[in-house]
């Protein structure tokens, strides 16, 4: 007899003892709504939809013991006490592995004893890692706590593209990443530096449906000859940094494997410039490497988070994603690394990051954040580390991929971490739809008014196909994404999907192009601009 796991159906790790009612509301009602604001899917008020997959950031549910946790939130201005459990519970999931401290349970068990809270929480000492401790996080910050991730973003390359501007004023910068999210890309050309994405040649590959819980190619890695090739070409001196997004949303949601960061490293090491993770989705991609790398069968997630880590000098993170959070997202680097020491150039870089986080975020004991989002946070960090809740998200996400497929629908496999990913070019295989008919914004357009269901186009709109030069357009990948909120969904919410887009892929001939009638020019434009389907008759 197969296991559960052989045949493709996660085990169920928890369940739901709140619900929400889901309203009901026609075809019309959402046909006027969608003409009222203006067919961006953004602008769309989300409760009028069935379900919503437009992005797995701060949308999950939050676990009995986030709400716990959310209870001993403290709003005092300065150090409020989550800080200190914040940055013991960051040292416990990145850097301790299998030997967390868990200093959080003494102030949920509500520890009245000063001296045990001094010595163990309040007043301990630390250097060398990613969360400096004590008199060393004062004298060089290396922590950054902020709203969300593109807030760790900002502060991070605003503070560099001015640096660099202010050495040398005539040479171009390159930022390569696997892929970069459309944030991170935003940020870095705000800065006058250039993104490059590197993706893995094989991302495209086909795939099938009936091995995903087998094997796993690791689409999400880094092309390293590309990476050594623009390093070659360009000059240590112009590669500042280079970013590796664990798992890789911008290419499909595919995980990185272990392999892939060891060499990127490796890379990165030779040539002395620092290596940063997109961390948005850690765990998930821990997850893919315990299940798929050979050596890791065996081994816990929380120490194979331990090895990814060890092998970088600093990340951004958007806690709403991994973090089982609604809000949070920080920068880190390791006290006195490669990117300490090559962007202390006028002064510690973290004391001029930590002046710009005062300016813009806040204090750095709250970033921004309540002090209630500092706990349910630094709880949930522990919680998205379990094995079992991995296995359910991660093979929710592979089973409504799976079931994609054998209705022949064109979904890019294997499935990633967060999200399915539909393949627009073959979607529109054979139709009259062009790349800069942007197909996959009427697709979401009429998923939504048929069926209640939100999904995002990121390909050749979201992406400013026509904006781009012919070279660039090589970094566009032609999809629309359905991310799944954590927590949220169970199958009859994926079969109703699954269903949905099965119907609009029979009908495919009669979805719309579609055209930018307000704001085509304006920068990171699928949140803001104002489209119209043009239908056939
Ligand atoms: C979501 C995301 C970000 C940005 O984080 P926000 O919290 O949405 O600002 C950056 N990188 C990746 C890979 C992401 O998925």
């Amino acid at each position: 007899m197969k296991n559960m796991y052989e045949l493709g159906i996660p085990v169920p790790a928890n369940k739901s003892l709140v619900v929400r009612t889901i309203k009901d509301v026609n075809k019309e009602q959402r046909e006027r709504t969608l003409q009222k604001t203006e067919y961006n899917v953004f602008s769309f008020p989300a409760d009028l939809l069935v379900l919503d997959f437009l992005s797995d950031s701060g949308s999950g549910t939050m676990t009995d013991l986030q709400w716990a946790a959310l209870f001993h939130g403290d709003e005092s201005y300065g150090r409020n006490k989550g800080y200190y459990v914040l940055l013991d519970a960051i040292r416990d999931v990145f850097e301790r592995g299998d030997a967390p401290k868990r200093a959080i349970n003494m102030i949920l068990s509500g520890e009245t004893d000063a001296q045990k809270l001094m010595d163990n929480l309040y007043l301990t000492s630390h250097e060398g890692g990613f969360v400096n401790g004590g008199i060393h996080q004062l004298a060089r910050p290396n922590v950054f706590i902020v709203p969300q991730g593109r807030c760790a973003e900002y502060l991070l390359f605003s503070t560099l593209g001015q640096l660099l501007r202010e050495k040398d004023p005539n040479k171009e910068y390159y930022i390569p990443n696997n892929g970069h999210f459309d944030t991170t890309e935003a940020n870095i050309l705000a800065n006058g530096l250039h993104p490059v994405n590197l993706f893995s040649k094989n991302l495209m590959d086909d795939f099938p449906y009936d091995q995903m819980s087998f094997r796993n190619p690791f689409k999400g890695n880094m092309n390293a000859k590309e990476l050594e090739a623009l390093i070659q070409e360009k000059g240590v001196e112009c590669i500042p940094l280079i970013f590796l997004t664990i798992t890789n949303n911008t290419a499909a949601g595919q995980p990185v494997s272990m392999n892939n960061v060891k060499a990127i490293s490796k890379i990165a090491e030779k040539y002395g410039i620092p290596l940063f993770f997109d961390a948005c989705r850690f765990a998930e991609n821990a997850h893919f490497i315990k299940e798929f790398e050979e050596g890791y069968k065996n081994r816990s997630i929380s120490s194979i988070v331990q090895e990814m880590f060890s092998h970088v000098d600093g990340f951004t993170i958007s806690f709403k994603k991994d973090g089982l959070a609604n809000i949070g997202g920080g920068l880190f680097f390791r006290d006195n690394g490669v990117f300490h020491e090559r962007f202390s150039i006028k002064g510690d870089i973290g004391i001029q990051l930590k002046e710009k986080q005062i300016l813009t975020f806040g204090n750095d004991s709250y970033g921004g954040l309540s002090g209630r989002d500092i706990m349910a946070l630094a709880a949930g960090l522990y919680e998205i580390t379990k094995e079992s809740y991995l296995n359910q998200r991660i093979g929710q996400v592979r089973k409504f991929a799976k079931e994609l497929a054998q209705n022949g629908i064109p979904v890019v496999l294997p499935a990633g971490g967060h999200a399915i990913y539909l393949n627009m070019d073959k979607f529109f295989e054979n139709t009259d739809m062009k790349i800069d008919d942007f197909g996959g914004v009427g697709f979401t357009i009429e998923l939504l008014k048929h069926y209640g269901i939100r999904a995002c186009e990121l390909g050749p709109f979201a992406f400013e196909w026509d904006k781009k030069t012919p070279e660039q357009r090589k970094g566009i990948l032609n999809v629309v994404r359905f991310a799944i909120p954590r927590n949220v969904y169970s199958s009859s919410h994926i079969d109703y999907a699954v269903e949905a887009i099965t119907e609009l892929y029979r009908n495919r001939e009669k979805i719309p192009k579609v055209i930018i009638t307000r704001g085509a020019k304006l920068r990171l434009r699928h949140f803001q601009t104002g489209l119209r389907p043009i239908y056939k008759d």
